[in-house]
């Protein structure tokens, strides 16, 4: 796997960029994330200027829009050059395999930033301005906030989605009909465990590529289809029938009392007794001492999704 580029607020990295001069350094991005990934880091509020430390800003609602203003007079509205800041950065951005977003914020938060409106106590129903562009651009990009990042399976989440995207960049399986087929055939139970309508939806979309000049429309919707699919938490069901699928196609190759204890071990993760990386480890096993007649199977991202020592499902039940 080579690294993947990922955007991310700059505080994140621990640079004081912050409205009080301090930062939000994650420990998790810093320490673990940083030893397979690369970093660009934007600060869309000191990217306009605004100096540090700087009076804090907010987003109302005004006349349908929302709108970023300072927060004390609400008379300096930030909005445009927020929006600019972005439009400036689109193209390099858009070479970016994913970003990571801090929380919270009128500018960086993805979703929930307080936006204040004619209620005494703000909703937190909106994106920051930068956030906004930045989603809207680039629908596939695997985009996460840092917070959420905390959470097990929206990390794992994050990181399949970003070794997809990333893979679909650098490998540009899109060049070809037979390129876009070995894609899918690589990825298929990596899609199953988290959609698995989406899976089927995904397969049928390849079912005919034999009109060339429509392979780049199909493809960018396939793109879209297996994005959304991944970004959907998977359910023990879901794991468990992913599972049972990848047993169905070893199973050839096992002795009896081999067939038996792996089904045992993933009903056990079906009564969420053991975790999920149980059975995926000893499905595994099977595929790599059969790799010679089963290439088909060793090949699958499914064991492997993102370089395994981040090892987010390891307590995934
Ligand atoms: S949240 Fe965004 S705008 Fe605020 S300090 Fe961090 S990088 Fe800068």
């Amino acid at each position: 796997m080579t690294r993947p580029m990922i955007g991310i607020s700059a505080c994140l990295l621990g640079q004081p960029v912050r409205f009080n001069g301090g930062h939000k350094k994650d420990n998790w991005v810093t320490d673990t994330l940083a030893s397979v990934a690369d970093f660009t880091a934007y600060c869309p509020e000191v990217g306009i200027g605004l100096p540090t430390p700087r009076p804090t800003l907010r987003l109302i609602a005004k006349d349908s829009e929302i709108r970023a203003v300072d927060s004390d007079t609400q008379s300096k509205d930030y909005t445009a050059p927020l929006q600019a800041y972005f439009d400036q950065h689109t193209k390099t951005i858009g070479q970016l395999d994913g970003y990571i977003l801090m929380q919270g914020s009128p500018s960086c938060g993805m979703e929930r930033v307080k936006l204040y409106g004619d209620r005494a106590m703000p909703e937190k129903i909106a994106s920051g301005i930068f956030a906004e562009r930045l989603q809207k651009a680039f629908p596939n990009m695997p985009i996460e906030e840092a917070g959420r990042l905390n959470d097990a399976p929206i990390a794992e989440s994050f990181l399949t989605r970003l070794y997809v995207y990333h893979e679909w960049r650098t490998t540009q399986p899109y060049q070809s009909a037979a390129s876009l087929i070995r894609f899918h055939s690589k990825h298929k139970f990596l899609i199953m465990l988290h959609d698995y309508a989406g899976y089927r939806r995904a397969g049928r979309m390849l079912a005919d590529l034999s009109n060339s000049s429509d392979l780049p429309n199909i493809a960018e919707q396939y793109l879209t289809e297996i994005m959304n699919s991944l970004k959907a938490i998977s359910t023990t069901g879901q794991r468990t029938n992913a599972l049972l699928h990848l047993f169905g196609f070893l199973k050839t190759y096992l002795e009896p009392s081999e067939k038996d204890s792996v089904l045992a071990v993933i009903k056990r993760y079906q009564q969420q007794d053991l975790p999920y990386v149980v059975p995926l480890t000893m499905l595994r096993h099977y595929a790599t001492v059969h790799q010679q007649k089963d290439g088909y199977m060793w090949q699958q991202s499914v064991w492997a999704p993102y370089p395994e020592h981040l090892n987010q499902y390891k307590n995934i039940v």
